[in-house]
């Protein structure tokens, strides 16, 4: 499973960074999220969407 960001979505809000620490990170530089994990596990799935109902700009996508 793979995940996106739409970086012009994006605005920081980071929950999704709460929902799963260890995936997703808002970086300093940019002041958008990123995807920490290149491949994330079938076994992460529930995290991720739990990230995804967390955005509340629909900036994360299941790419794959
Ligand atoms: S919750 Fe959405 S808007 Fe907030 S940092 Fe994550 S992807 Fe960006």
């Amino acid at each position: 499973m793979n995940v996106e960001i739409d970086t012009h979505l994006c605005k920081a809000y980071a929950n999704c960074t709460f929902e799963a620490p260890d995936i997703f990170e808002v970086d300093d530089a940019t002041g958008k999220a990123k995807v920490l994990l290149e491949v994330i596990g079938e076994d992460r799935r529930d995290d991720v969407e739990r990230a995804v109902e967390a955005c509340p700009v629909q900036a994360i996508q299941f790419v794959g």
